[in-house]
């Protein structure tokens, strides 16, 4: 938590969580600058990555995210092969450990709201895995699919067939294969398909007045057109003495699952105090929160709604192609996706 992306990428490739590495979100408002700042940069990640570890003690390394802003992050300190599908025509041996991301792939830059952008990461992989045999290879997509196409879709299920067929490949040239995820993903409509949004500025507005409170929505980020920047999980920076009044109106909201104070929710999600605000407000599965409604451009929504963020995303599956060694009872958690894959499978 929260089920968003760079706090769980973060997380496996860690294998901490966001208290330890930092990365709880893509914003935080930083009190001493009075700004909302944007975290997804490296400056922000607190704890070195086991690629990185890996890299320095002459593992052969290879990342490929679908976004470059994921690439920046997962390849901090990396030396090895790291590229992003978004920017493949723009790789050097110098940046990127490779020269010719593009052709390896044998696909054209695709659009980063498509389903191409994640097919390009598998194609390339398993490409780099016939050509270099990397010992480790870290492959990240988008939820792009996921945020437009229910499961059990036609298009839902083309892109998990196409998953399907890549991992086959991966398996047939003898890796060891573990698939984990970042976050799960619900509709967030009611009856008729609209959008269920909590829009808890607007409201924290009508209660105590404009400019005296801030919501934070740590799912914003420059890519906003499939989910509006929309999601289950929000934060919010407000005076000391109506903290606990704040909290009960926010809680009484319909869509509204879970308020926890700042304590509560750093000790819950093993977040990072400072960049967590006074709350933390969590809504039900089928419900958003969103800042004012003047500040969402719904227009670019043109499926209903499905998004992220809350408890209700939290489950995901940990899958390995090899059979687990006997393991002691242990809380298997997507971050220990690299603690399965090299410590307790069999070979
Ligand atoms: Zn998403």
């Amino acid at each position: 938590m929260p089920s968003f992306t760079n706090p769980n990428n973060l997380s496996i490739v860690t294998g901490v969580p966001p208290s330890v590495h930092g990365i709880c979100g893509n914003y935080f408002w930083d009190r001493e600058a009075g700004a909302e700042v944007m975290m997804n940069d490296v400056r922000y990640l607190r704890a070195p990555t086991i690629l990185a570890a890996l890299a320095q003690r002459g593992t052969k390394v290879a990342v490929i995210t679908a976004k470059d802003k994921l690439r920046s992050l997962l390849g901090h300190g990396l030396s090895g092969i790291r590229f992003s599908s978004e920017k493949a025509d723009e790789v050097s041996v110098a940046e990127n450990g490779i020269g010719d991301a593009l052709s390896l792939a044998g696909m054209a830059v695709p659009s980063v709201y498509s389903a191409e952008l994640s097919e390009f990461v598998f194609a390339a992989g398993v490409a780099l895995m016939e050509r270099e045999r990397p010992d480790v290879m870290y492959l990240s997509t988008t939820d792009y699919v996921q945020h437009k196409h229910a499961p059990g879709t036609p298009a839902a299920n083309a892109f998990t067939s196409m998953i399907d067929r890549y991992l086959g490949r991966l398996d047939a040239m003898g890796a060891t294969v573990v698939v984990t995820a970042d976050h799960g993903m619900n509709a967030k409509t009611d009856a008729f398909g609209r959008p269920n949004i909590v829009f808890l500025q607007d409201l924290l507005d009508e209660w105590y007045g404009a400019g005296t409170t801030r919501v934070i929505l740590p799912i914003t980020d420059p890519y906003v057109v499939h989910h509006g920047a929309l999601g289950s999980f929000a934060t919010v920076y407000l005076a000391t003495d109506r903290l606990m009044d704040a909290a009960v109106r926010i809680k009484s909201l319909p869509g509204i699952g879970l308020v926890l104070t700042r304590d509560e929710a750093c000790h819950r999600f093993e977040l990072p105090p400072d960049r967590v605000g006074d709350l933390v407000v969590v809504s039900e599965r089928l419900s958003v929160i969103g800042t004012s409604r003047g500040r969402h451009d719904l227009s670019g929504l043109d499926a209903p709604l499905r998004s992220h963020g809350g408890l209700s995303e939290q489950q995901v599956p940990l899958l390995a192609n090899r059979r687990a060694a006997e393991l002691p009872y242990r809380r298997w958690r997507n971050f220990d996706a690299f603690d399965l894959a090299l410590n307790h499978l069999d070979a």
